[in-house]
């Protein structure tokens, strides 16, 4: 029997994870099968239970996307550390009765920057921009990687100042270094080594008002929007960064979930490279 596996979202007809976990299934020769399934909006609970009632082979496992990764976590029975930090699920095992909740968001960008971009966060002055999901979701896993600086800047200046004061006082984050957080114009005259920008401004075509010494010299720009070319990426390049998007993120977030599932670990470099090339 083949086991199931889905991403539940709203709307879904844009996700590559299908694609992606069946280019992680060839290539390991994993016998699954793995659907987008689009729920309501107030449905989200009710279309995983049906996803687990039905179909041929046992359900093992869901990724969940917008809007539902808060409801993925009050709908687990477990969760991991990480996405107890997070407080937001993308991955959920079903294991007889207990579901557990996991978040890859924060592993895929570290592993994106680490082994796909060759930034590693250790030591470098990090700024974080935006104080949202996709902000919480990558902090913890920032910070234990042991940068010598992490600040969140944010539209919204008290949201920024609330989400760095919660991670400061985690118990997970005694010991790395102190989370700080700002106002954009909090940032004059300050200079970083990466910059990440976990806004959704580049959905909206929206520029961030950063002065361009925040780029400083061989920075690394990292944008989690893919599939564009977005204000913050144009900005970056004129100050004279290296950029990223967000792809690589996408991909490795979905390669830790097949690893919780699978307990094998996809090789990423030819599923970006095929959907790089498609795109
Ligand atoms: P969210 O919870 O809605 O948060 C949006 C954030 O963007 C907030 O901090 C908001 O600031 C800020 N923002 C929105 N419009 C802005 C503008 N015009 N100027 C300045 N700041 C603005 O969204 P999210 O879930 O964190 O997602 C953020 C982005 O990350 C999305 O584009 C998403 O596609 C991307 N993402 C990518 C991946 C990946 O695998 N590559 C994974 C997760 C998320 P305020 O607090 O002031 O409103």
């Amino acid at each position: 029997m083949t086991d199931r596996y889905a991403v539940f979202g709203n709307p879904i007809g844009h996700s590559k994870s299908p694609r992606i976990h069946a280019l992680f299934a060839a290539q390991t020769g994993q016998d699954i099968s793995y659907q987008a399934v689009l729920a309501e909006k107030d449905g989200f609970a009710a279309a995983v239970g049906a996803f687990i009632a039905a179909g041929e082979g046992p359900a093992r496992g869901a990724n969940v996307t917008l809007p539902f990764k808060e409801e993925a976590f009050r709908l687990a029975t477990r969760r991991t550390a990480r996405a107890e930090a997070a407080g937001a699920v993308n991955t959920l095992s079903f294991e007889q009765d207990v579901m557990i909740g996991d978040n890859t968001d924060g592993a895929g960008l570290v592993r994106d920057l680490k082994h796909n971009l060759g930034c590693d966060p250790a030591g470098r002055r990090i700024l974080l921009l935006g104080a949202g999901g996709a902000a919480r979701g990558v902090i913890l896993p920032l910070l234990l990687e042991r940068p010598a600086e992490l600040l969140i800047a944010n539209r919204t200046e008290e949201t920024a100042a609330r989400l760095a004061l919660e991670f400061a006082r985690l118990p997970a984050c005694a010991g790395e270094p102190r989370p700080d957080g700002t106002g954009f114009a909090g940032l004059a005259g300050r200079q970083f080594d990466l910059v990440i920008n976990a806004t959704s401004a580049g959905l909206s075509g929206a520029s961030l008002p950063l002065p361009p010494c925040v780029f400083g010299p061989r920075c690394v720009a990292y944008e989690m929007v893919y599939g564009r070319e977005t204000a913050f990426m144009a900005q970056a390049r004129g100050a004279g960064a290296r950029v990223a998007d967000g792809l690589g993120m996408l991909v490795e977030q979905a390669a830790e979930a097949f690893f919780i599932w699978r307990g094998v670990r996809p090789r990423t470099a030819p599923v970006l490279a095929a959907l790089r090339s498609s795109s």
